[in-house]
């Protein structure tokens, strides 16, 4: 097939380029024609192009293959991967309680198809805007390939809408939901497109949006069109704690295989951002290994637990988020962890000695300023909870610091993608698996992503470039064997 795109330049000038360097750094990559054209078409779509350029310095030794027929394939597919298949954009006007007309703008980015249905969750945050989805649903087309291996077909995609649900009533929350998927419920269905949850957009959410699904639908047993649903609405088990009990499964093996240590968390102190979803879970899953929990945060500030946190404490957060929305300020008193407003767990002062970083909260969170100052707090791992919360110059550090174990969100935080497969699995089988099964294979999914970041690294062993090419050469095989490239 004969590639032709607005945006490129002819394969031969960036091969003449590429074949010019044996190692490219994120400056380099800056000048790259291709990427040069695409920062000018998407100048405004800032963490969309950093989320390419992450990728691409991870591919780089693909895009300079020695074989030219593979050279060539891994060019295009780049390419065509940079551009969404289908972008769904919409009005969605709700009415407050006071009667007062509100308009937000709803999106869908369908990105990839080549391996499955499109795949990937719905944000709610008054950032979002077509670039912040299409960086989520580009991680995403790579995050759910690594899962291919264990048997899930996954395409990617990411959607929402710029409303803010804080301070909102549940009224106002539910009539927001109905009015989005009034518009969403044309362009999806279990064999097309797949939506989740994301930020702020949990359990209560995907329940008024499935509900508003089966009304226009009459399609009671399309359970498999939206994941993260509640068990009594036909979820799976542990969906709902997948992410972080994921994210620590995988930073268990690789603290395990990488620092030769046999109970990977047994006293470790372990600083998590967020307190939402991924957050929440991923503590949990810390403190049942034993480990000293020392922070959580919101937007507002941080709670930090010199002392490690309790059982009871998490009990307290978990209560104040799922339940009664609260913020963490005002929790401060029914928990033994001390509130500092305006920080975050990296920018926090306070927090100056801690072995491992869970970053849950999102993107761009870590910036240089405060990978230094982690990496002078004695940190030996950085997981990603979240998508790409670490700045393209913290990013830069992080790969000189081979010393510390670097996993990024694609492969880190797959484990709720893992599960949301699951669920369309129990759901197209009408079936239901008890939690410790859907425990066990979260276990091997992460286990398999392991190992093929383990089998993928660079020669220096970089898990970031084992993940990179992992998900990427999966999609690359799939597209080749359609016929797309
Ligand atoms: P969530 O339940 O809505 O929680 C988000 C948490 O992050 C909240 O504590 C929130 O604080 C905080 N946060 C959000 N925006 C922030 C900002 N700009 N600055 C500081 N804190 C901020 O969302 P989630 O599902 O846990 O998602 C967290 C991250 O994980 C996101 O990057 C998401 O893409 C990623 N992720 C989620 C899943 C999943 O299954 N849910 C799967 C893979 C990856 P406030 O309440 O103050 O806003």
């Amino acid at each position: 097939m004969k590639f032709s795109h607005s945006i490129l330049v002819p394969v031969s000038i960036i091969l003449t380029q590429l074949s010019a360097w044996s190692t490219v750094d994120a400056a380099q990559a800056h000048s790259t024609p291709f990427l040069v054209q695409l920062q000018q078409k998407y100048a405004h779509q800032e963490t969309f192009l950093q989320a390419v350029q992450e990728m691409y310095l991870s591919l780089e030794p693909l895009f300079n293959h020695p074989d030219e027929v593979l050279r060539d394939k891994y060019i295009k597919a780049f390419q065509m991967l940079t551009e969404p298949e289908r972008t769904i954009s919409f009005r969605v006007p709700w009415e407050d309680d006071n009667g007062v007309l509100h308009i937000n703008r709803g999106y869908r980015v369908e990105f990839s198809s080549a391996l499955g249905p499109y795949k990937g969750g719905l944000r709610f945050h008054p950032s979002v805007d077509e670039g912040i989805l299409k960086f989520l649903g580009f991680e995403q087309i790579f995050k759910n390939a690594l899962l291919q291996k264990s048997g899930l077909q996954l395409g990617g995609g990411k959607g929402g809408s710029d409303f803010d649900p804080k301070n909102k009533s549940d009224a106002e929350v539910k009539r927001f939901c109905q009015s989005f998927m009034t518009e969403l419920h044309r362009h999806i269905s279990p064999n097309i497109d797949v939506p989740a949850g994301d930020i702020n957009v949990g359990g209560r959410e995907i329940g008024y949006l499935f509900g508003q699904y089966k009304r226009l639908t009459n399609m009671h047993g399309d359970f498999g069109v939206l994941t993260g649903k509640s068990l009594t609405i036909g979820g799976s088990h542990i969906r709902k704690e997948a992410t972080g009990y994921g994210l620590v499964y995988i930073a268990k093996l690789a603290i395990e295989d990488k620092l030769k240590q046999r109970d990977a968390f047994k006293g470790k102190r372990c600083a998590v951002s967020g307190s939402g979803n991924v957050s929440q879970y991923a503590c949990e899953k810390l403190l049942d290994f034993g480990a000293k929990v020392v922070s959580v945060s919101d937007s507002n500030g941080v709670l930090h637990f010199e002392n490690g946190m309790s059982k009871d404490d998490w009990e307290v957060i978990v209560k104040a988020k799922q339940r009664d929305r609260l913020r963490l300020s005002e929790i401060e008193g029914l928990v033994s962890g001390k509130y500092i407003a305006g920080k975050s767990p990296w920018s926090c002062e306070q927090m100056t000695n801690y072995d491992f970083a869970f970053p849950c909260a999102t993107q761009n969170e870590i910036d240089e300023e405060s990978i230094q100052k982690m990496i002078g707090s004695g940190l030996r791992g950085v997981f990603e909870g979240a998508n790409l919360p670490t700045t393209e110059k913290a990013q830069e550090i992080l790969r000189r610091h081979t010393n510390i174990i670097y996993i990024p969100g694609k492969a880190a935080n797959a484990g709720g993608v893992g599960c949301s497969g699951l669920e369309m699995s129990q759901n197209s089988q009408k079936l239901g698996w008890n939690p410790n099964v859907v425990d066990e294979k979260l276990k091997d999914l992460m286990a398999e992503i392991y190992q093929q970041l383990i089998d993928t690294a660079g020669p220096d062993g970089s898990l970031e470039v084992g993940a990179n090419q992992a998900g990427f050469l999966k999609v690359v095989d799939a597209m080749d064997e359609l016929g797309w490239l």
